[in-house]
């Protein structure tokens, strides 16, 4: 990745933590509780589904910088999208935030700009919380999501 890239991508991280998109509860939504013991972050998952896809997807909680800014990009990402395009967003994702390697087969947007998190790998939980909290939301479970 080059330098230039890396700070807009740094840069959209650091705007999308400080004014987060569709953070706000719902009220009758499915919901789902995350925490990341290592950091101390928390959230919560507020999803709708209507018709099999995410009609409304929204979040609450505090955090660091990269989970306030993963949940946000990924509340953006998620409109529209059946459960099973969810979980295909969500493995891609996760292989980017481990690996730093881009899918070649999905577009994954300004998701994208997460690949950095590859290089510290204690932050790899901070992306993947609201990711982990939202299959949960999804599924109804109501028992609190831990990544560890
Ligand atoms: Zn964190």
């Amino acid at each position: 990745m080059n330098d230039e890239l890396k700070d807009l991508y740094q840069e959209i991280i650091i705007e999308h933590s400080k004014r987060p998109r569709n953070y706000r509860s719902q009220e009758s939504a499915r919901s789902a509780h995350g925490y990341n013991p290592l950091c101390g972050d928390q959230v919560e998952i507020f999803v709708k589904m209507n018709d099999g896809r995410v009609e409304d997807v929204s979040f609450q909680g505090s955090g660091c910088a990269i989970s306030t800014a993963s949940a946000s990009v990924m509340t953006e990402a998620l409109k529209g999208k059946t459960e099973a395009e969810a979980e295909e967003l969500f493995g891609h994702f996760h292989d980017l935030v481990t690996s730093g390697e881009e899918s070649d087969e999905l577009d994954l947007g300004k998701l994208a700009v997460f690949g950095g998190v590859s290089e510290f790998p204690a932050r790899v939980k901070c992306a993947t919380l609201c990711w982990h909290t939202l299959k949960a939301a999804i599924a109804g479970k109501d028992q609190p999501v831990t990544t560890e």
